[in-house]
């Protein structure tokens, strides 16, 4: 047993999602077999994101405070959009969508920093320092000078697949969560994927100059179009793409066989399925670029 890592003060419940769960249950539920399949372990079906030891009851109601906010009042309207390019809606926020991030990076960083093969000492007193100041302002409500920032995702025309498969950069994108604390000679940041946004949190310098208009105020307005990131933000998402759906290709010729009878099993909910939006979306470029 052990405390709660937020309050200091009660005992952790050993239930925490480090990804928020109603990213991973819209997942599912806009899947075409109606089961998550974790991008990690692509052959192993699950049906949750990891539960981990992180807080006490109490801190974990403060936490889906936000995360009811986030879900309901950017999340679903922006994911549930008939098309995630044409469609994307602007969305005001308010101190809610800060929170929401801060709980967010906060989750990521103490529960990966303290066995994390930090490289530069700086960087990693920073990161502790950070990690006292997100605590603060999300037990105690001070005020919050650091830099998060929200990066709505879109989709990507052209966009890089995984060697043998279809699978392509806009399935990490859409359907996909990942997380870490990302390390550079001369930055560190946390990074946290949701389906269709990414959350980054610098940690070393405080400042984050690779991304437009993705700064969250306390309260403001978010705008698809006039947000922009630059090389070092696309390698960097390029990677992890990479490095999260390449198991893929481990796949087993029996284990396809078993994904292609869900599929057809499934085939009313596929119509209605956000993989098939996708897909739809994949074939209409097509199309296109084949009368050119
Ligand atoms: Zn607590």
């Amino acid at each position: 047993m052990g405390l709660c890592k937020l309050c200091k003060k009660k005992e952790s419940i050993k239930n925490s999602h480090l990804i928020p769960k109603f990213t991973t249950d819209w997942i599912r539920n806009t899947s075409d077999t109606g089961k998550f399949r974790t991008s990690v372990l692509p052959n192993k079906r699950v049906q949750d994101s990891k539960k981990v030891d992180l807080l006490c009851g109490d801190c974990e109601n403060l936490f889906s405070k936000f995360e009811g906010y986030f879900s309901k009042v950017i999340f679903k309207p922006v994911m549930n959009s008939n098309n995630p390019v044409v469609d994307y809606p602007v969305v005001d926020y308010t101190e809610s969508l800060l929170k929401f991030a801060v709980s967010l990076s906060w989750r990521i960083l103490v529960f990966k920093m303290y066995g994390y093969p930090w490289k530069i000492l700086d960087h990693k007193l920073a990161a502790q320092k950070a990690e006292i100041r997100w605590r603060e302002y999300l037990l105690n409500n001070t005020e919050m000078k650091d830099e998060h920032h929200i990066l709505m995702l879109g989709f990507v025309e052209d966009a890089p697949e995984i060697e043998g498969t279809d699978i392509d950069m806009n399935f990490y994108f859409r359907r996909s969560v990942d997380a870490d604390i990302a390390q550079g000679s001369k930055e560190s940041f946390v990074y946290t994927k949701l389906p269709g946004f990414v959350f980054i949190s610098p940690i070393f310098p405080g400042t984050h100059t690779h991304m437009v208009d993705t700064l969250i105020g306390e309260n403001g307005t978010l705008e698809f179009y006039k947000q922009a990131i630059d090389s070092t933000i696309i390698k960097f998402l390029v990677r992890r793409f990479n490095q999260t759906l390449s198991p893929i290709r481990t796949i087993s010729e029996r284990q396809w066989a078993k994904i292609e009878a869900d599929y057809s099993k499934n085939i009313d909910k596929i119509q209605d399925s956000d993989v098939f939006k996708l897909f739809l979306m994949k074939e209409q470029k097509k199309n296109r670029l084949n009368s050119e």
